[in-house]
């Protein structure tokens, strides 16, 4: 949900640059760009370039552009439950203008989806034409073949699908390739090296055989888990303690107060009569530091939380070498592009939505975020 209302301020801000306010000087000349600001003598207007003050009395006449931006919060303010078809056509109004970004698209998919499950395959096709005309021509496959799946005597959804299928393959390939090469550095004992790539991997074809071959992994996820605990943290090189950024490890300050001289003297006409401790400090002429109270000087490394590093070498080095040959065998053979979607894209065919999103079909959007119907202004 979080996401999605990030995206959407996105998409608005940029839609707020694409469509201008137009300022029209009496002397002829026009300037193009968005009112950001209006008082009794001065308009200032935001350009490329940007932004400059005009005096209202040279301006003649301002043309302010509705923005694709109120367009677009005014479409999916109107959406309701009881229409599932405006969200899809409000995806495709989206697509159509331009603006939008991928989980929006989604979601207004996903919505429309899960209100009338007819609607799935207009749905998809439209997420597929927003990721192709993205040039994500593998994401578009993805939602052309749901499409396709839901719908398949559409012809047109399986030629989209088809025309994208190559994409698609390319993509669990170089999945796969890296997966194949992260799992031969973390075999070479490279394992800091290994990590980026992993878990980058966690949804590639094949990465889910690791339970065959190393049966102490449930999942491809514990591994990555167990790598990453094998790794000594960076931040702290394993020791658990970084010195204190207060105090800079010194563990104390020295006492302000007396300038760490531990006492006051008390002078008259300018003749030290009487030596006092210093209280703040104790007499001693330093200040605990507060920060590090627990080990003077140093603090516990939040970045590893302390998770002590793992030994490394005692693993099932000889089970990740089968399940690398293993990946290999499946990069050398000629994998149709249907074989490589894995298991994920297997379920489409009976999930034809995002579960999570269900729920979502009781949202509104109103005021520029989604809400619960209550919370409609
Ligand atoms: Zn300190
Ligand atoms: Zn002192
Ligand atoms: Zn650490």
């Amino acid at each position: 949900m979080k996401r999605f209302t990030l995206s959407l301020a996105l998409v608005l801000a940029a839609a707020i640059i694409a469509q201008a306010d137009r300022i029209f000087m009496k002397d002829g000349r026009t300037f193009e760009g968005k009112v950001i600001e209006e008082t009794d003598d001065v308009i200032k207007l935001k350009m490329s370039k940007g932004t400059i003050p005009l005096k209202r009395a040279e301006i003649d006449r301002i043309e302010k552009g509705v923005s694709v931006a109120e367009e677009v919060d005014a479409m999916l303010e109107a959406l309701t439950p009881s229409n599932p078809t405006g969200y899809v056509e409000a995806a495709e109004m989206c697509i159509s203008k331009g603006t939008g970004d991928g989980p929006t698209i989604e979601r207004l998919g996903n919505i429309a989806t899960s209100l009338d499950p007819s609607l799935c395959s207009r749905a998809q096709t439209a997420i597929g034409d927003w990721y192709s005309q993205k040039g994500n021509r593998a994401r578009a496959a993805v939602a052309y073949l749901a499409a396709y799946t839901a719908d398949w005597k559409n012809q047109a959804v399986r030629d989209k699908f088809l025309k994208h299928r190559d994409s698609l393959a390319e993509q669990k390939k170089s999945q796969m390739k890296r997966l194949g090469e992260s799992i031969q550095l973390a075999i070479d004992d490279r394992l800091a090296e290994a990590i980026p790539g992993l878990q980058a991997s966690l949804n590639a074809p094949g990465a889910c055989l690791v339970s065959t071959y190393v049966p102490t992994y449930r999942n491809f996820a514990a591994l990555v888990a167990d790598i990453r605990a094998r790794v000594p943290c960076k931040t702290c090189a394993g020791k658990l303690w970084i010195k204190c950024y207060s105090c800079n490890g010194e563990g104390s300050f020295k006492c302000a107060a007396c300038a760490g001289k531990g006492y006051k003297e008390l002078k008259k006409n300018g003749v030290v009569v009487e030596k006092k401790d210093c209280a703040p400090c104790s007499g001693t002429g330093s200040i605990r530091c507060a920060k590090c109270r627990e080990r003077s000087g140093e603090i516990r490394c939040t970045a590893c939380k302390g998770v002590v590093p793992r030994a490394a070498g005692t693993w099932d080095r000889r089970g990740l070498i089968s399940f690398k040959a293993a990946i290999d065998e499946r990069m050398v053979g000629s994998l149709s592009a249907e074989e490589q979607t894995g298991p994920k894209l297997a379920r489409l065919g009976t999930t034809t939505f995002d579960e999570s999103f269900t729920e979502d079909g009781k949202l509104v959007f109103s005021g520029g975020k989604w809400v619960k119907p209550e919370e409609k202004r």
